[in-house]
């Protein structure tokens, strides 16, 4: 490349956080990119961004629609769209060039593009369809229409949406990969629809479009405590609009209406998220979704001639589709005739199984986590209690119809599970005919912890899978049990390691409009949201409602999203208020949901608990004020927090340090949300490990406080005693679970104890995240990644990993927005590595355990000389060595 041409080179464009997303309905959608260089010290100091109305005009430069001009700027997140106007429906198509930190101007990235959805309510011309009368004995619904289309097709897209679930095909195919569409939402207020390109599946000439509806979260079994059905309604309803241009430039459109034909007659006989499927083949119509079908049989849609009150708006999180296969590792018959497989890994999805058989042979598969002693399947943690008598659990049916080449995957449930339990087959299985299918909502892989604890490894593996497993378009408390809510309390816990681990900016901005839909109007959060619930019974609860302030600020953190905090200010300082009001004297008398839940043998008094949220919650309002500009507001909230925590220490610490209950979470929740006095701090802390002393190291921390035990502990100077605790493998542990073979985190740290057998099967899952919050640990104090939320998505930030204690080497990676950083150190005899990386366009400190500043090498050389170090600092026992982009190879003496 020409010396006068930056080699900076930009990718990663997206828009909205997504690759080339179609159907975005914000008017000035937000640009980002990532910038990549071998140089150190490499940065943005202008870019220019242009924008088109065609690829054509894009590729000569014509920026039709904006162009940025050069803009001195080391801007390269979220550069807001501020162009010609967007209207519904316009393709937009960008590139973006950067001018690297001498000036020098790189060369264009590569072209990315965006679609507008549908703005405003006129656009659109469907309108709902349903087929009316469904009664308990018939299939679910499908509906179809044929259509002739004349002239060579230049594009089509597809706009659908359903009350219920959707499956659509077009002339024999599946529209797009989604399963779950349009997901879950509050759907009173606000139903999702989703953007397909659907030029390739159709042709010149006849063409047909079927749709198959499912009952899901609208319709479905859904846990009110005991579960219900039909909790938004009882009618499934589909909204398609298809938009055909041709080469004519005419626009055809093909939308439900009442000229839509549908039949209850199809295969699905039911498929219901916890109970399962049952599927007739016997019922499958050849060709129903091809054009030429014979439908005089099918019956008229009713049509309803209004939108409706709920907003419709467009899915802007990843989809919920399948990301990967698991072939079993076992197969074993522990009843003549009955077959059970091991997937070896407890996952979220569903299993793709070919078989045989005669029509009208019943194939039953039971799906869970454990075995019973005698090798068939433990299906007691589902809560048979619980369900109305009537619904099966994680149970699907397969009826043959006899064909040759058979296999069965269902449509609208799925099942949290390890093994599979067949019966019914008649002849024995093999290993081959079942794949496990994977399926969560869709945002990529952030992060990877790796160190020389395989201990560790696995756990952190476990609480990925947990995570994964429990991304089901809102953050679910399980997979298999009749709840599977987005219960707010554990999405609070979780956050930062979620964080850490997966990309999940627009999965929670898609969850915190969930959130704000189902706030009540005096500021009350719900515990889970969406929140279906007619009555108040699960509102205002501390620490679950506070998940409405903690989870917006850390994604805010993660990803600079101030768009994210500036449309859900007013409903954060709802709540603050709400607390603030019936509670005058600052100790919150807030109730909550069991407190430092599923602790062993510590508790917590709920006004201490309730009173530390207050005044986290109150601090977290004054720090997004700020990061807003409301000056006002920020002293406000933060007078308040000041007040709180004042009142705190007055209620609940005596004067040689020891806290009221003195149990070990009551320390780490106090010093984590920075409730002490700084001159009391070391004196707490000291108390803290006391009573951990007192308890001979065992933990008695439950969901709420674990992962804040063990970051205090490293925080205070007690790491050495965190690692004992992580490394542990007495219940309660994390090693206990590993050794009793979990592949994701539990629920309870004694879910299941040799000897004494399962815990209590009302509340027992096998894959639950809130103990996963270890992974927070982990990445900030083992491989040492520390986010500054002065400087979100990690413009600037820390590396300061703690070298040594027990463990040999670390390396861990998080893909910040700025791209990649990455903190890997190894330790042998006294000699120490540290080997990082800090993207471009971002800087670090960092910080190396020897206060002997000269004796630090990078690279081979003195640390100081190096090219990209900008100061090197000698502190009481560590040294920091501020450094601008690029890789760096530290090494020194511990
Ligand atoms: C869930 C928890 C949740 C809790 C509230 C449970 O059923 O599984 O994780 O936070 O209810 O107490």
């Amino acid at each position: 490349m020409s010396a006068d041409f930056s080699e900076v080179t930009v990718t990663s464009l997206r828009c909205e956080y997504l690759e080339n997303p179609l159907g975005i309905d914000i008017l000035s959608p937000r640009m980002s990119w990532v910038l990549q260089s071998d140089q150190r010290g490499q940065k943005q100091t202008a870019f220019r961004v242009l924008v088109s109305s065609s690829l054509k005009n894009l590729n000569h430069d014509t920026a039709d629609l904006w162009d940025s001009a050069k803009t001195e700027s080391d801007q390269s997140n979220h550069l807001e769209y501020a162009g010609e106007q967007l209207t519904s429906r316009m393709r937009v198509f960008w590139k973006v060039r950067v001018w690297d930190m001498a000036g020098r101007p790189g060369r264009w990235s590569e072209p990315a593009f965006w679609s507008m959805g549908l703005l405003r309510l006129r656009d659109w011309e469907a309108r709902w369809v349903s087929f009316q009368f469904r009664g308990q004995e018939t299939a679910l619904p499908s509906l179809r229409k044929e259509f002739d289309i004349s002239g060579n097709i230049q594009s089509a897209t597809l706009y659908a949406t359903a009350k219920g679930l959707y499956e659509i095909r077009i002339n024999g195919l599946k529209v797009g990969k989604n399963l779950f569409a349009p997901e879950w939402t509050s759907y009173r207020n606000r139903i999702q629809y989703q953007t397909y390109d659907v030029t390739e599946l159709l042709g010149a000439g006849r063409n047909a479009i079927g749709a198959t509806l499912g009952e899901g979260w609208y319709a479905g079994w859904l846990q009110q405590w005991p579960p219900e059905k039909n909790v938004y309604g009882s009618d499934l309803e589909l909204l398609v609009q298809l938009e055909i241009r041709t080469d004519d430039r005419e626009l055809h459109l093909i939308m439900t209406d009442g000229s839509w034909k549908a039949s209850l007659d199809g295969p699905i006989l039911t498929s219901d998220m916890y109970a399962g499927e049952t599927y007739d083949a016997r019922n499958e119509w050849r060709g129903w979704d091809k054009p030429n079908f014979d439908d005089g049989n099918w019956k008229s849609v009713h049509m309803k001639r209004h939108l409706g009150k709920a907003r419709l708006v467009s899915q802007l999180n990843e989809k919920i589709c399948v990301t990967e296969e698991i072939a079993p590792i076992a197969l074993s018959e522990p009843r003549s005739g009955t077959y059970v497989y091991d997937l070896g890994q407890n996952v979220v999805g569903w299993i793709r199984f070919s078989l045989r058989g005669k029509a009208g042979k019943t194939v039953q598969f039971k799906f869970n986590e454990m075995l019973n002693p005698d090798g068939t399947i433990y299906m007691d943690n589902l809560r048979a209690g619980c369900l109305a008598e009537e619904t099966r659990r994680q149970t699907d049916e397969y009826i043959c119809n006899g064909a040759e080449n058979e296999y069965f995957e269902p449509h609208f449930t799925y099942h949290g599970f390890r093994y599979v339990e067949i019966s019914g087959l008649g002849y024995e299985p093999t290993l081959a005919d079942l794949v496990g299918r994977v399926f969560h909502s869709s945002a990529s892989s952030s992060g990877l912890f790796a160190c020389s604890d395989e201990l560790l490894n696995r756990v952190w593996e476990n609480a990925t899978w947990s995570l994964r497993g429990n991304l089901m378009s809102v953050p679910t408390d399980c997979p298999q049990r009749d709840e599977r809510m987005g219960w707010m309390g554990d999405a609070q816990i979780i956050c930062q390691t979620a964080n850490y681990a997966m990309d999940l900016a627009a999965f929670w901005n898609k969850w915190i409009k969930d959130i704000r839909d189902d706030q009540l109007g005096d500021g009350r959060y719900p515990s889970y949201a969406p929140y279906p619930l007619a009555d108040d019974r699960s509102t205002g609860k501390s620490a679950w409602a506070d998940a409405g302030i903690i989870v917006p600020w850390t994604a805010y953190v993660y990803y600079a999203d101030k768009r994210l905090i500036l449309e859900h200010f007013h409903s954060a300082r709802g709540w603050v208020d709400h607390v603030h009001r019936e509670n005058p004297d600052l100790i919150s008398k807030q109730k909550s949901h069991g407190v430092d839940w599923l602790n062993i043998g510590g508790t917590i008094q709920n006004e201490f608990f309730s009173t530390a949220f207050f005044a986290k919650s109150a601090g977290v309002v004054a720090d997004m004020a700020s990061v807003l500009g409301k000056e006002h507001d920020a002293r406000k909230y933060r007078r308040l927090c000041n007040d709180i925590r004042a009142a705190f220490a007055r209620e609940y610490m005596a004067d040689d340090g020891v806290l009221a209950g003195n149990s070990q979470g009551a320390y780490a929740l106090a010093l984590a949300f920075d409730l002490i006095p700084d001159h009391k701090r070391r004196q707490v802390a000291t108390r803290m490990v006391e009573s951990m002393n007192d308890n001979d190291g065992v933990l008695t921390t439950g969901i709420a406080t674990t992962h804040l035990l063990l970051c205090e502990l490293s925080r205070n100077g007690y790491h050495d005693e965190a690692c004992r605790i992580v490394k542990s493998r007495q219940m309660p542990s994390w090693g206990f679970m590993v050794e009793q073979g979990a592949t994701t985190i539990w629920e309870r740290w004694n879910g299941y104890v040799p000897g004494v057998g399962f815990a209590d099967n009302n509340m027992n899952s096998f894959n639950h995240f809130a103990f996963g919050a270890v992974g927070e640990w982990m990445m900030r104090e083992l491989a040492g990644i520390h986010l500054d939320p002065s400087h979100p998505a990690c413009k600037h930030f820390a590396i300061r990993p703690r070298i040594g204690s027990s463990f040999a080497w670390v390396e861990a990676y998080y893909d910040s927005l700025h791209g990649r950083i990455l903190s890997s150190w190894k330790v042998a005899g006294n000699r120490a590595s540290l080997n990082i990386t800090v993207p471009v366009n971002t800087t670090a400190d960092v910080l190396i355990p020897t206060k002997d500043v000269d004796t630090i090498e990078e690279s081979g050389k003195k640390a100081s000389m190096s090219e990209g170090v900008s100061t090197v600092k000698a502190g009481e026992n560590n040294s920091l060595i501020c450094v601008e982009s690029g890789s760096y190879e530290f090494a020194f003496h511990v």
